[in-house]
């Protein structure tokens, strides 16, 4: 045991920071962690939970619409923003004290305040220093907005979740996971929502087919998706804000959000006291054992790029703390990662897009289906699904499946452990369905769309 305060010092309580701490003090290292803002992060506060909550909120209005069909004499409800809100508060309040008390069981010393890095071995909290063997950075990422006239007009998704008033209406502008995202919430819960991305197609990055199935399926739940379509100014309208398009139209909305990527937290860290190197992107470069170009300071989760995703944060926090205190050779496989967009409709995607299989494999043969799910054979509803798999034909071996459609990120976790494994689409055909699902249509595919 060295004669340093701690053995680790975690700056960032979110995901990748707890893991990492909860684990290395499971293993007996003296571990101590700051954190400035709120426990558990991005994810628990300002992501992934809070946006489930509203998600599940927002699709109660379809679910009203749907009814009727099913013999249910249902009028749509008021909406009643100020209940959510707070409802979403008392519920994230209770996670940030789960989190406070794992970290405090785990035995790690918990600083309330931002941390700077005074040198290779010591840490500042306020006016308090801590020297330590190691330090690890996992501090996150922060909403980017672009340098525009009138860019302090707009909100992003730190401020979205708790807006005093509900805006009727609602600029998004992005075409990531959160714009979308939040397209369908605010939609659903009955704002005009009018999404403008900058490209001809949103969501890059993801499968063509379903980039292309997502927007028409999103347009038809009646959000005004506009694509190669970009703010260039924000001022104060009459009647609220004015967006001055680059089509050179104007948008009169409440409130704008946007959602255009996300920086690595590093202000006021006091990178410049260490020999961190970052990339042309501004996130900390690191080797596949979260180790910066200083020996004593390790870094990851968001802060490091890669797939911004909690559990990708949570297995990188456990993979270091398992082979710098546990003794353990531990690494993250990044392979066939899954990951889902919560829009609505759902977006589920593992392993190669059509693209990518072709240039890496040469030759691939494409499943392909589109559907009415079964309940809108009643509802009404004009939803169609899109199901897609993509198979290397050399080995026979799955190693891309797509998804649009209800619950595809239930449905393709599931499958993601199948592909891990290295499931052969003859194994998928021997699966026997489970009737009436949609997920069964993943193992009834048998006719080709194409093969090269
Ligand atoms: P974070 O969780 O961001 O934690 C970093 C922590 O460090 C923060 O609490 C911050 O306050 C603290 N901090 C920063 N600097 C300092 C400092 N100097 N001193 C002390 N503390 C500091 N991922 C999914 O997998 N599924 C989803 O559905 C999903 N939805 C999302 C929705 C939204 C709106 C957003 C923004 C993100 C979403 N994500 C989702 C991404 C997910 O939240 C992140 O990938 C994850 O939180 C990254 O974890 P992390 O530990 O790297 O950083
Ligand atoms: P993304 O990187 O996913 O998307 C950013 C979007 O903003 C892109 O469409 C991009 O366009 C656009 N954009 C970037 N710069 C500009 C600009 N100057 N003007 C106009 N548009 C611009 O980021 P998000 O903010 O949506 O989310 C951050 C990350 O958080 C995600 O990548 C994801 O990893 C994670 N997340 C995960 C979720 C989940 O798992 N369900 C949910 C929410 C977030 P272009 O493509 O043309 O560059």
């Amino acid at each position: 045991m060295s004669d340093r305060d701690y053995d680790l010092f975690v700056i960032g309580a979110g995901s990748g920071g707890v893991r990492a701490a909860r684990m290395a003090a499971g293993f007996g290292a003296r571990v101590a962690v700051a954190e400035d803002r709120y426990m558990g992060g991005t994810c628990v506060n300002v992501g992934c939970v809070p946006k489930k909550l509203y998600v599940y909120a927002s699709e109660y209005s379809k679910a009203f619409e749907d009814a009727r069909g099913f013999g249910w004499d249902s009028e749509i409800p008021p909406f009643d923003w100020e209940t959510l809100r707070e409802n979403k508060r008392v519920e994230i309040s209770r996670l940030n004290a789960i989190y406070q008390r794992l970290l405090d069981n785990s035995g790690a010393d918990v600083f309330d305040g931002r941390a700077r890095i005074v040198d290779a071995h010591t840490v500042a909290v306020g006016e308090a220093r801590y020297s330590t063997d190691r330090i690890l950075i996992a501090t996150g990422g922060w909403p980017h907005v672009p340098d525009i006239p009138g860019r302090e007009l707009a909100i992003t998704s730190n401020e979205v979740f708790d807006l005093d008033y509900f805006p009727e209406r609602l600029a998004i502008v992005g075409g990531g996971y959160i714009a979308v995202e939040f397209a369908g919430i605010f939609n659903g819960l009955g704002a005009q929502v009018t999404q403008l991305y900058r490209g001809p197609l949103f969501l890059r990055g993801f499968d063509a087919d379903i980039r292309a199935h997502a927007a028409q399926e999103i347009v038809k739940t009646g959000v005004d998706l506009r694509f190669e379509t970009n703010v260039e100014a924000i001022r104060h309208g009459s009647g609220g804000l004015l967006l001055e398009l680059s089509d050179g139209s104007t948008l009169e909305v409440d409130a704008v959000l946007y959602a255009t990527g996300r920086k690595p937290n590093l202000e006021g860290l006091g990178l410049e006291h260490v020999n961190v190197a970052l990339s042309e992107f501004g996130t900390i470069e690191v080797d596949q054992h979260y180790r910066t170009s200083e020996p004593s300071v390790f870094a990851l989760g968001d802060v490091t790029g890669g797939m911004e995703l909690t559990p990708v944060a949570l297995a990188e926090g456990m993979a270091f703390a398992r082979r710098e205190f546990g003794g353990q050779e531990a690494e993250v496989d990044y392979d066939f990662i899954p990951t889902a967009v919560f829009s609505q409709p759902n977006i589920g995607t593992v392993g190669f897009t059509e693209e990518q299989a072709r240039a890496h494999f040469g030759h691939i043969r494409l499943f392909k289906s589109t559907f009415r799910p079964m309940k809108h054979t009643i509802s009404g509803r004009s939803e169609q699904s899109l199901m897609k798999l993509i198979v290397d034909k050399a080995s026979d071996r799955v190693v891309g499946l797509h998804m649009v459609g209800p619950d595809a990120g239930e449905i393709l976790q599931g499958f993601a452990v199948a592909m891990r494994a290295g499931a052969t689409k003859a194994m998928f055909d021997s699966t026997i369905g489970i009737h009436p699902t949609a997920a069964e249509e993943l193992v009834t595919m048998r006719e080709p769309w194409t093969e090269d």
